[in-house]
């Protein structure tokens, strides 16, 4: 086991992050120090940001054809938000646009219902999609899930065969910059030059990515470049409802908006509309305006502690968290678990073990030892199946037991995720509770809710008293 202690690389950005290492109960009535490690799902703010948005909230207004002096700073405020998105992804004002969205999901959706498919146009994925750079796309086109290796790992050959069996035929290649399952880290630049080459457009699903790696559009002339990229802004340390769409202007010129009403027009008449240019076109109703300042800010966060330093920090923790299950034999890593092969990963790292059910050990790993994970299937189920190998007439079954509301079996595994705050000591704890897991240390008596599939101490529960309620008085 590596000794706890500094980690080479850059220092953790734990102080300024809110709430990073806060104190949580545990079974025993101690208090720690959280390791906070579900940074895949959502990270917390950045003190910066919420202070930015403390300072800018007095002025909220709505924005664009406000004539007061609130609602010019809030333009003001919102376009340059634009243009600080454009810079993060090297995106060119003179061919890209800043589309403001919920979040991936939306995006995607939006992306899906913008590049008008054809029912008999192919569009080409893998099994690695979350659900969300999947499901927008099915029923648009073909979709054709180019196949990964044994591990789940994606093979550039794959995709230039299924190009090549049907030339010409493809439209999109849609890929996750990096799976939110195994955190291996797709060629996006071999991905596109394929895909150019046979006349697709290229979508990366940023949403694990950008968060964590430097991210270049490309310049669109060059075959390598990326056409459009979809990132949330929760997953970079801006939790307020925001994320992008950023890529080429030309198609959203030429579709019909996908949300339609205020804001996306120039003209309306009762029998005929002139649509906006983009980005308006796709900026149905009040967008969230607070949000996009937020994720701007957020940006500028990252920027200033820079990629290369955050890759470091977390690529030295991943070897490190790697390297320790490596030594708990009963834990099976999904994917790559090579710890010297940092820079083709990220720090996001799904395991199972063997005799323990993954939500049983997302419960102890809490009640316990004060860490956050995750557990299930992250919205990947044909890609959590297929690293299980669960056989067909086994899916079967479990469909059938899900329809009758029970959970209790649903495959899945443990996810653990690095972020920009987590430092050696949030590592060596979640160790520590999975040494305690393999050995079958726990104390608890858990219980499983048949309707949700979670356990839950006998007799425990969190205690959220000391915390903001709504039956707090109002003044
Ligand atoms: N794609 C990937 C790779 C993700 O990890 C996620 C979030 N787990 C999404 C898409 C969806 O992101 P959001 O929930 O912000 O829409």
């Amino acid at each position: 086991m590596n000794q706890a202690g500094p980690v080479k690389g850059a220092p953790s950005l734990a102080p300024e992050v809110l709430g990073a290492h806060r104190e949580v109960p545990l079974l025993d009535g101690r208090k720690v120090r959280q390791a906070f490690l579900d940074n895949a799902a959502s990270t917390k703010s950045f003190r910066a940001v919420s202070e930015f948005l403390r300072k800018v909230e007095p002025l909220y207004s709505n924005i664009h054809r406000g004539s007061g002096f609130d609602s010019a700073y809030c333009t003001r405020m919102y376009e340059e938000a634009r243009d600080i998105l454009l810079r993060f992804v090297g995106g060119d004002p003179s061919s890209h646009v800043v589309i403001p969205v919920r979040n991936t999901t939306e995006g995607l959706n939006l992306l899906a219902n913008t590049l008008s498919l054809n029912p008999s146009d192919r569009v080409l994925t893998t099994i690695l999609e979350h659900h969300s750079n999947d499901l927008p796309w099915r029923g648009k086109a073909r979709v054709e899930y180019v196949p990964v290796d044994g591990e789940g790992r994606f093979v550039l050959d794959e995709l230039r065969r299924a190009l090549e069996r049907e030339p010409g035929n493809a439209r999109v290649v849609t890929v996750t910059g990096a799976s939110n399952v195994t955190g291996q880290i797709l060629p996006v630049r071999d991905i596109a030059r394929l895909a150019h080459e046979h006349g697709a457009w290229v979508v990366v699903d940023g949403a694990q990515l950008l968060p964590h790696r430097a991210f270049r559009m490309g310049t669109p002339s060059s075959p390598e470049s990326v056409d459009f990229v979809v990132f949330s802004a929760h997953k970079m340390n801006s939790p307020y409802g925001e994320g992008a769409v950023i890529g080429l202007t030309e198609p959203f010129a030429d579709a019909v908006p996908y949300l339609q009403g205020g804001g996306t027009v120039y003209s309306v008449s009762l029998d005929h509309v002139i649509w906006a240019d983009p980005p308006d076109r796709q900026e149905a109703g009040t967008p969230n305006i607070l949000g996009m300042i937020a994720m701007a800010r957020a940006v500028q966060v990252l920027e200033r502690h820079g990629m290369d330093r955050i890759e470091a920090h977390e690529a030295a923790l991943t070897k490190r968290l790697l390297a320790g299950l490596a030594e708990l034999r009963t834990v099976r890593v999904m994917g790559s678990c090579d710890p010297n092969r940092t820079q083709d990963r990220l720090g996001v790292v799904t395991f199972t073990v063997d005799g323990v059910y993954h939500a049983l050990v997302a419960a102890i790993l809490a009640y316990e030892h004060g860490v956050s994970v995750r557990h299930g299937c992250f919205c990947a189920h044909p890609l959590i199946k297929r690293l299980l190998r669960i056989p067909k007439e086994e899916e079967e079954r479990l469909e059938g037991s899900l329809r009758a509301g029970d959970r209790r079996e649903i495959p899945g595994g443990v996810r653990v995720s690095i972020g920009i705050h987590n430092d050696a000591e949030d590592v060596d704890r979640f160790l520590e509770g999975m040494r305690a897991i393999v050995e079958r240390r726990w104390k608890g008596d858990y219980r499983q809710d048949p309707e949700t599939g979670e356990y839950e101490p006998e007799g425990v529960a969190f205690d959220f008293r000391p915390l903001p309620a709504f039956d707090d008085p109002l003044d």
